[in-house]
This record gives C-alpha cells, sequence and structure tokens, in this order.
C-alpha cells in the first residue's frame, strides 16, 4: 500500500534524552505532556546497552506505557512518540519509534511531519527492491538511510533526508548516540534542554517543564544536533530554504504553556484575541470562550475591547476520546457532555463568543445550537485566524478540501448561518501575520493562504470560492 492523502496527515510529539539513569521514566513524563499532539498510538525505544528495546501501542500514554509494561526497558538513553492519525492509516505498525537491525546498522526513529515527496521517494526505493513494512512517509528515511553509502551514521541519516522535502522534526536513536532533526522550512518546533547534566529534545519546552529540565535553547530550522559520549555536537548540513515555521502551532496545536519558535504560546494567542477585538468589535455583555482552546485569544478580546470576559461553558475534563454514543437518541447529548453552558451566565446575554479556529464548522455549530438553549440573545463569533481553506501538507490534520466549511460555503455570511450566530468575522491574514510577525523569517500560513513554501501536488489547486 503506497501511502494515500488520508496517511499523510501526521500530528505528532517527540521526547528524547541522552545519558539518564532514569531514561525511560522521564520519557513517559514527557510524552505524556506532549499528549494533545496525538492520542492515537505512542511508544519509546531505548537502548539498554546492548540492544534496542521498544514499546509501542494504539491508544494515550497512561493506557499504554503501563508501570507494569515499562519494567521491561531499561537504559540510559530513550526516544518517545506520540502520534495522531486519520482513520486510513490508524494501525498499530505505523505507531512510532520504528525500530530497525540492517547489515550491523540498528537504530529507531521518530517522526513529527510530512514529506511530500514520500510518494514518489517509496516509488523509487520499491522499484529497487525495498519491501515497506508500514505506510508511513517515515519509513522511507530508514531505507534511504541503509542504502547510503556514507560511513558514519549522522552522515547517512543526513544523506537520506537531503533526499526528503517536507516537514521532518525528527530523533534518532542508536547504540551510541541521540540525534535531532530540524528540517530546513522548521516547520515543526524542537528544543533542547538539560536535566542533571543528560541532554533532552523535545517537540515542546512544556515536556522541560515537567521533568525539571532547563531549556537551552530551540533546534534551529536546518539543524542537526549529535549528542553522544564526547558531548554535543551542531551541523548545518541542508541546503538553505525559505525558513516558514507553521503558524497553526501557534493558533491551536501547541500547548499554551510552551515556548516555540522564539515566542510564548500563551502570549502570541492573547495578542491574536487583541488584534481580533481591533480589526472586529462588537457590542456586548460579555466575552466567553469555547474552552479550552478558545480561552486565551477570548481574554485578549476582552482586555482590548474593555468587555469583562466570563465563562460561559464548562468543560468535563472526563471525556475521553474513546466515548461511545449508544444511540441517535442519546448523541443529541453528546455536545453537552464535553462542554455545558452556564444559563445563569449566558440568559438574556449578547455574548462575544471567541474561538481559536474553524475546520469543518460542524462541532462549532454543536455548541452555539447549546449556547442557544441556555437563552443567550445574540452571539457575535470572531475567530482568532482567517478562514482555513487549504489542506496541510506538513503535519496538520486539516481534512480534504470539500470537507473544509471555508471551501464548502461562499461566504462568511453562510458560514454564519450555517452555524447559527448573528455575526461572524475572522482575524486577516495581515493581522495574523503582524501578530505574530518575528524578525527574523516568516511563517507558513498555507492553510489560509494557498502560498505553500515547498512544492505540493494538485490538491492544492484553487476552488471558485476563493479570493
Ligand atoms: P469545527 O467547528 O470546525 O468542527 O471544530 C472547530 C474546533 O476544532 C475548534 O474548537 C478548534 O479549537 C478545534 N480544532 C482546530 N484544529 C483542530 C485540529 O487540527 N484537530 C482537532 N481535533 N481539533 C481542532
Ligand atoms: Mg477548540
Amino acid at each position: 500500500m503506497t501511502p494515500g492523502p488520508r496517511d499523510k496527515k501526521e500530528k505528532c510529539g517527540v521526547f528524547g534524552i541522552y545519558g539518564h539513569e532514569l531514561a525511560v521514566d522521564l520519557t513517559y513524563l514527557g510524552l505524556y505532556s506532549l499528549q494533545h499532539r496525538g492520542e492515537e498510538s505512542c511508544g519509546i525505544a531505548v537502548f539498554n546497552g546492548k540492544k534496542l528495546c521498544q514499546l509501542v501501542d494504539m491508544g494515550l500514554v497512561s493506557d499504554v506505557l503501563r508501570k507494569n509494561r515499562l519494567k521491561g526497558l531499561k537504559g540510559r538513553t530513550a526516544i518517545g512518540h506520540v502520534r495522531y492519525s486519520t482513520t486510513g492509516s490508524s494501525i498499530l505498525r505505523n505507531a512510532q519509534p520504528f525500530v530497525i537491525s540492517h547489515n550491523r546498522i540498528s537504530f529507531s526513529i521518530a517522526h513529527n511531519g510530512n514529506l511530500t515527496n514520500a510518494v514518489k521517494l517509496r516509488r523509487e526505493l520499491e522499484q529497487d527492491g525495498a519491501i515497506f513494512q508500514t505506510t508511513m512517509d517515515s519509513e522511507m528515511v530508514m531505507h534511504l538511510l541503509v542504502r547510503s553509502k556514507k560511513e558514519l551514521f549522522e552522515e547517512r541519516l543526513i544523506d537520506a533526508l537531503r533526499q526528503c522535502e517536507g516537514a521532518f522534526t525528527m530523533l534518532c536513536l542508536t547504540g551510541d548516540s541521540l540525534i535531532g532533526v530540524r528540517d530546513p522550512h522548521g516547520f515543526r518546533p524542537l528544543c533542547l534542554g538539560k536535566k542533571d547534566g543528560a541532554y533532552v529534545l523535545a517537540s515542546e519546552t512544556c515536556s522541560l517543564d515537567l521533568i525539571d529540565a532547563e531549556f537551552i535553547r530551540e533546534i534551529e530550522p536546518g539543524e542537526v544536533i549529535i549528542i553522544s559520549e564526547q558531548g554535543i555536537e551542531s551541523k548545518k548540513p541542508f541546503d538553505r530554504r525559505t525558513v516558514s515555521p507553521c503558524i497553526f502551532e501557534f493558533i491551536y496545536f501547541a500547548r499554551p504553556d510552551s515556548r516555540i519558535f522564539g515566542d510564548s504560546v500563551y502570549r502570541v494567542r492573547k495578542n491574536l484575541g487583541r488584534k481580533l477585538a481591533r480589526e472586529h468589535p462588537a457590542e456586548a455583555d460579555m466575552v466567553m470562550s469555547i474552552p479550552d482552546s478558545g480561552n486565551y485569544a477570548a481574554l485578549g478580546y476582552s482586555e482590548e475591547s474593555g468587555i469583562p470576559f466570563e465563562f460561559g461553558m464548562v468543560r468535563n475534563h472526563y471525556v475521553g476520546r474513546t466515548f461511545i454514543q449508544p444511540s441517535q437518541e442519546m448523541r443529541k447529548h453528546g455536545v453537552k457532555i464535553k462542554l455545558n453552558p452556564i444559563k445563569d451566565v449566558l440568559k438574556g446575554k449578547r455574548v462575544i463568543v471567541v474561538e481559536d479556529s474553524i475546520v469543518r464548522g460542524t462541532t462549532t455549530g454543536g455548541r452555539i445550537k447549546a449556547l442557544r438553549e441556555a437563552g443567550v440573545k445574540e452571539i457575535h463569533m470572531r475567530i482568532s485566524c482567517p478562514p482555513i481553506r487549504f489542506p496541510c501538507f506538513y503535519g496538520i490534520d486539516f481534512p480534504s478540501r470539500k470537507e473544509l466549511i471555508a471551501n464548502q460555503l461562499p461566504s462568511i455570511e453562510e458560514i454564519a448561518k450555517f452555524i447559527g450566530v448573528d455575526s461572524l468575522k475572522y482575524l486577516s491574514l495581515e493581522g495574523m501575520l503582524e501578530t505574530v510577525r518575528n524578525k527574523e523569517n516568516g511563517f507558513c500560513a498555507a492553510c489560509f493562504s494557498g502560498d505553500y513554501p515547498t512544492k505540493v501536488g494538485r490538491k492544492a489547486v484553487k476552488t471558485p470560492f476563493e479570493r
């Protein structure tokens, strides 16, 4: 099976630590803090002094990495991975980290991002006799690596990655080193920290906080970090590319207590809310969010507009992703199981509802209906990013163009009608970019603009609704 469009949508998190006696436990904790980046499967690979051992399974970190299962994993150097995928590829053999042994080389990799030339590479490799075990683009790197004619392991890895295009934040574990890589565009984050003298690599800084590791710095776009007995070495082996970290990490994906791309996710989200208030004011009695992802922009909107912030909905934190709605009759209660409107706060009020993003519009529609039932008088919805019209080829799980509500309906007024609000406004592209702008580089905002920083397939062709 070649990777289909569904297989190409991966949201993942990675964590690794070199030379710590509690490497496995710390990786377990690190993965816990990255659970938001992938809930489908997770795993740990560890070097036990002789060989690489691995534990991977479908499910949440708390379910998969239970104490009795971790017991068998021993070692001072480990990497871990959390993965989310759409149904098509949610199978165990795609769970990471991968471990392979080939012709006296053993190594393990954990990958976040998507390779945009995976189909082409796979076709070439298969024609050359390669047998693939998974439907993952990440497996390509392993095949390219073992075919490399270079001597040193790190040179082989670099050789392989030079042939890859797209997004790859990657950790690689061997018997004597831990290697971290960020692709030259720097789509996905990766940071470096230190815990009791041991180096740590993690997708987000919230992992370092959890294990009391000191934050050293972010890995730069195009940088390869090699951690071994000799210490730490940094290389910049790739051709220079436009640096374009993913703006959606700031808007929705990363945790608000992390720092990525040189900025605090919390502060950026709040500033997006402030900007939204300046661009799209509304008269109302209160500002509320759709918890939790909308909280920070809502707070910014409230501060900037001077309209008080209230919690209009309470989230039930015990709703797991495995919640099964037993029947059609019960299904309609589903929306309120996760988020229940607080009637006493909402009744008779004109509310501004701030949300970080709208993708398909279906969950938003359900929540608006619940607010109406709670007796709100007017709903003015404000979104802290522009309409999402283009799929992501770099690791965010956006549905096909057809499923995106901003493509399905020809105008924002139509979307407002569909989700049932009195007014709907999105933050402008310029407003968003101005808010996140940093001195050195731009961002990938292709899901909003259609301007992809790398070559992408035909799927990116514009539809009649795009302006
Ligand atoms: P929609 O109304 O489009 O069905 O859902 C919008 C909600 O999905 C928002 O609350 C937003 O925070 C959340 N969201 C945005 N991006 C993603 C994503 O990539 N995955 C998931 N699971 N939710 C997302
Ligand atoms: Mg949300």
